[in-house]
């Protein structure tokens, strides 16, 4: 029930918390229903980490910001997979000890547990110190791909020997540094556009992981869990691969990050002149539009510019202007980020319309309002084969009457390349930080 309200963005809050709650009801009743004796002991221990976990857990949550919710998702997630693993590990140990052999199911349970929620934990440590910029070049090995594969191989096959053989628990230690091995070598080179893909892809392999948990000891909600993770974490990754037009085949075995390298070799080389637009023009300019279309992006969820926005939108509304928020599935830093800034303002979701629908809307467009937004509106996604976000659907803003880009400086976006869209000669831009510079937009208009 929680995961359906989530699916509207009006009952997404109480269906989060509709989750939570369902959740402490499956931890509690995991303790409290365990048949066999637990001892006062166990129960302080248990309630000690669980009390630990929570202040963490919910400190960091607390302080987080909006932007940086993709680095926080990642720890989360690596967290999950490392209890995943240490689950397996604590299991083969009991194995070991009991000296009897294991049913095959249950080896299998373990191994899979073990070596899933490992990749998935370095995995995601590696994707948290890129997303926060410690770690910001991708590493590029010659012949990478293929020294990836063999590793995963490796490791596929040290698994089922483990699994087959009942191993060792020197074996067992072995299979744990082998996958955190391979789940650092599967994440490091990937940079740019590839990251949020990635992240859902770990995201669904401790599902997987906390499922073999529930496997090996028959718990249903334990399972449950962690298949509705896995399938939903898979079908996130399957979305947004559609969304960048990359296959998965190609996130999974191929160039993972070559769009990077690609950048690196060359792919700014647009420059061009631009013309700037000043705040009282461009109040002008839109309070005679008939069509006004706003594209945000990562600068305006920076700028927190959400409702001041809002508050344009309705002055432009007011004055008979229709407006529209173009909504890119991959714009901001999170999958859904552009859609909750927005709704964190009230806006209206039935002007928030998605990238194939607006997309034939621009040539009948007066006026596009880009607020800090850059890749998801490069025209070379389209027509720069050469560049590295070649092939992403983008936000067809080129083709409207009138394009207002709104940033601080001509820098760069995500994937650190230049922007034709800039020196288009139907191109303005409004240059300074978001809240501010449509702050001016509004008071201008106030006064016409
Ligand atoms: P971009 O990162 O391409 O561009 C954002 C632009 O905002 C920058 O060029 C910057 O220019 C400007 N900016 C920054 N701060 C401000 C400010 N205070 N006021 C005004 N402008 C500002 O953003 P997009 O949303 O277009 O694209 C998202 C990118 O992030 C894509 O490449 C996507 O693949 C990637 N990504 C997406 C994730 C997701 O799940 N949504 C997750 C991780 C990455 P300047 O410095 O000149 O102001």
């Amino acid at each position: 029930m929680g995961l359906k309200m989530m699916g509207n963005a009006k009952t997404a809050r109480n269906g989060n918390l509709l989750g939570a709650i369902g959740m402490t009801l499956a931890i509690f009743g995991t303790i409290f229903l365990h048949e066999g004796d637990v001892t006062g002991m166990i129960y302080g221990m248990i309630f000690g980490a669980i009390a630990l976990g929570t202040v963490i857990g919910w400190m960091t949550a607390k302080k987080v910001q909006m932007t940086k919710m993709p680095e926080l998702v990642s720890m989360f997630n690596g967290m999950g997979g490392l209890c995943a693993a240490l689950i397996s590990l604590i299991e083969f140990t009991h194995l070991m000890s009991s000296g009897e052999a294991a049913p095959i199911g249950t080896m299998i349970a373990i191994v899979a547990g073990l070596v899933i929620g490992s990749v998935s934990f370095s995995g995601s440590i590696i994707a948290f110190l890129k997303l926060n910029g410690t770690m910001n070049k991708p590493v590029r090995l010659p012949s990478y791909n293929m020294l990836n594969n063999i590793v995963m191989l490796a490791v596929l096959v040290f698994a089922g020997y483990v699994a087959m053989t009942g191993g060792s628990m020197m074996l067992a230690y072995g299979l744990f540094a082998s996958a955190l091995l391979y789940g650092i070598l599967f994440t490091i080179p990937i940079g740019g556009a590839d990251m949020p893909v990635v992240i859902s892809l770990l995201n669904s392999f401790t599902g997987l992981a906390a499922a073999f948990g529930g496997f090996l000891y028959g718990n249903k909600i334990m399972l449950t869990g962690g298949i509705l993770v896995g399938s939903a974490g898979t079908l996130l990754t399957l979305v947004m691969c559609k969304a960048m037009n990359r296959p998965l085949s190609n996130v999974i075995f191929g160039a993972f990050g070559a769009g990077s390298a690609a950048a690196a070799a060359g792919g700014s080389e647009t420059k061009g002149t631009t013309k700037e637009v000043s705040v009282s023009d461009l109040a002008v300019l839109m309070n005679y539009s008939k069509k006004v279309v706003i594209v945000p992006g990562y600068g305006l969820a920076v700028a927190q510019a959400q409702h001041v926005i809002h508050e344009l939108e309705m002055l432009l509304e007011e004055r008979g202007v229709e407006v529209k928020y173009a909504i890119h599935p991959v714009a901001g830093r999170m999958p859904g980020h552009m859609n909750v800034l927005l709704a964190e303002s009230n806006v209206d979701y039935g002007k928030l319309v998605e990238m194939d629908e607006i997309n034939g809307e621009f040539e009948t467009t007066d006026v596009v309002l880009i607020v800090g937004a850059n890749d998801v509106v490069n025209p070379a996604a389209k027509d720069n084969p050469a560049s590295p976000i070649y092939g992403m659907p983008i936000l067809e803003a080129y083709k409207a009457k009138n394009i207002v880009i709104n940033k601080r400086s001509m820098n760069a976006g995500y994937a650190g390349i230049d922007n034709e869209l800039f020196y288009n000669p139907k191109a303005s831009m409004f240059f300074g930080d978001a809240k501010k510079a449509l702050t001016t937009l509004v008071a201008e208009l106030k006064t016409m």
